[in-house]
Order: C-alpha cells, then sequence, then structure tokens
C-alpha cells in the first residue's frame, strides 16, 4: 500500500493578513524613526497599563500620530485584545492583564 506525506497545513488567511499588518506598521514605524520622529505611544507604558482609565485617557493622544491608520489596520488584522491601538482601547471591560 503506498502512503502520502501529510499536505502541509495551509496558513488561514486571518493570519497571513495578520502578518502583513504588522509588517506594514513596523515598516511605517521604521521609516518614522528614520526621520527622527516618533509616536506618541513610544517608550510610554500608559498605552499598555493594567488601568482601564490611563488608557483611555491616552486614546485622545493617537488621533494626531503618523501612524494611526497602520496601527488600526493592525489592531484590528491580530484582533488586539490588550492596549489602546489607534486610539481605542481594545482591552475588555473587566480584564486586567
Ligand atoms: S496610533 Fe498606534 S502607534 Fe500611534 S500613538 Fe496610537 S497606539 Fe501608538
Amino acid at each position: 500500500m503506498m502512503t502520502t506525506a501529510p499536505r502541509p497545513r495551509e496558513r488561514p488567511n486571518a493570519n497571513a493578513d495578520a502578518d502583513a499588518a504588522m509588517r506594514a506598521l513596523g515598516n511605517a514605524l521604521l521609516s518614522l524613526l528614520e526621520r527622527d520622529q516618533a509616536p506618541p505611544c513610544a517608550l510610554d507604558d500608559r498605552w499598555t497599563s493594567d488601568d482601564h482609565t490611563t488608557r483611555a485617557d491616552v486614546a485622545k493622544h493617537c488621533q494626531p500620530c503618523p501612524l494611526l491608520d497602520p496601527c488600526d489596520t493592525a489592531a484590528t488584522a491580530t484582533k488586539a485584545r490588550f492596549g489602546t491601538w489607534a486610539g481605542i482601547d481594545r482591552t475588555p471591560r473587566g480584564r486586567t492583564t
């Protein structure tokens, strides 16, 4: 009896979309850094604070960020479930970590 090798698992498109979105965000960030600029959240842990009020308060600082669109796309594609991304606190209510 002849056996066939198992087919490699295909990557779901969602993973490919998430990878592409994160790559696009990374490239946009590198481009910004090359111009000696940084997003408002750089080196600021309030965006990932355990405190909901803190995360909500910093959300308004995302609006002028040049990475707003790729950040939103990346958060959506990766189904981000913690922290503030693109002006939206993605942490479900009640979750603290
Ligand atoms: S839009 Fe994204 S990259 Fe820009 S400050 Fe907000 S969380 Fe940071």
